[in-house]
């Protein structure tokens, strides 16, 4: 479970450089653990959606690549690759703004829940079982299948209130 407390609070100032350095060396763990290939393009998309932590849309992600090969790089092979970090757990989709951000603790399985603010941006993901376990006890009774869970939370971080 993520501690607050020690992960740096994305929406304070800090060196970013940490937490993509952070990332991608947990991501080449853990795909070495799972025996699955962490290729160049993996890594570079990887990469580009841990440029901030504000969720990044494909189309953003096609478009830096397309800005540093000067060929503009395939959309099925982009989307194949974020494919493969979703799977991996290395990313989690936002589907209000159908984005993607990186998952600061992969090495476990989960189901993130999001506090997204609307005015800077930044989501910054709790790990909490209890919400986790609420939904699928609640699913359980009513005899839901769960496929896919999405916890989004729209709002205004401490920051941005500050700053109002
Ligand atoms: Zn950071
Ligand atoms: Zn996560
Ligand atoms: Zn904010």
């Amino acid at each position: 479970m993520t501690d607050p407390s020690i992960s740096p609070n994305p929406h304070h100032p800090h060196d970013h450089s940490q937490c993509v350095h952070q990332a991608l060396s947990s991501a080449e763990h853990l795909c070495q653990r799972e025996g699955v290939r962490l290729t160049a393009l993996r890594k570079r998309v990887l990469e580009l959606v841990w440029q901030s932590h504000k969720p990044l849309g494909a189309y953003d992600i096609l478009e830096t690549l397309a800005r540093e090969d000067g060929r503009r790089a395939a959309p099925p092979t982009v989307y194949r690759a974020l494919d493969f970090l979703l799977e991996q757990g290395l990313v989690h989709r936002i589907a209000s703004l159908n984005a993607f951000i990186g998952c600061s603790s992969p090495e476990h399985r989960h189901q993130g829940q999001f506090l997204i603010c609307r005015q800077c941006h930044v989501a910054v993901e709790l790990d909490q079982l209890p919400i986790h376990q609420a939904i699928a006890d609640s699913a359980a009774q009513l005899g839901f299948e769960v496929e896919s869970e999405t916890v989004e939370i729209t709002g205004l971080c401490k920051r941005c209130r500050e700053h109002a």
